[in-house]
């Protein structure tokens, strides 16, 4: 791919390429039982966004700003041909991209914080558990009373 107008951010490489914050990825890794989008139930693909209902709007004006209407639908497949249309398209869907992708990943940390265990809770201040010391024998300074060597 040629980088008419500057870097991939991480966000839009992860959704170009299909690896990060989606429900089939999630799935595909372990991460998840379920593909669904937690906003819809439909299957979380990675490009779930351009249809979801949760970015609806931010979507709307975002196809205002690159296309003249607000209706203009999104697909990945002419989505590239967008991005790489000029420098100002460049910039207002790969920031749409990187804002949807951000809270997407937002709302992952959450849900996965709030699933968690609070394992932390049963310590106190004094949590750090010392071993108890146990009396033992001291090796350098014998007493020479129990020794049980026979003094010659
Ligand atoms: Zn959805």
């Amino acid at each position: 791919m040629d980088r008419a107008h500057g870097d991939l951010e991480y966000e839009t490489f992860q959704f170009l390429s299909g690896h990060g914050c989606f429900g089939t990825y999630r799935k595909k890794i372990g991460k998840s039982n379920s593909a669904q989008c937690w906003n819809c139930q439909r299957l979380d693909k990675p490009d779930h966004i351009l249809f979801c209902r949760k970015w609806e709007d931010t979507r709307k004006d975002l196809a205002r700003a690159t296309d003249g209407n607000p209706d203009f639908k999104y697909t990945k497949h002419n989505i590239v041909a967008k991005i790489l249309e000029n420098e100002v398209k460049w910039n207002l869907i790969t920031e749409w991209i990187r804002t949807v992708m951000k809270a997407k990943a937002e709302e992952e940390r959450e849900r996965e914080n709030a699933g968690r265990k609070p394992e932390q809770a049963r310590y106190g201040d004094d949590g750090m558990m010392q071993p108890k010391m146990t009396t033992k024998p001291d090796y350098d300074h014998p007493d020479p009373n129990s020794s049980h060597i026979p003094r010659a």
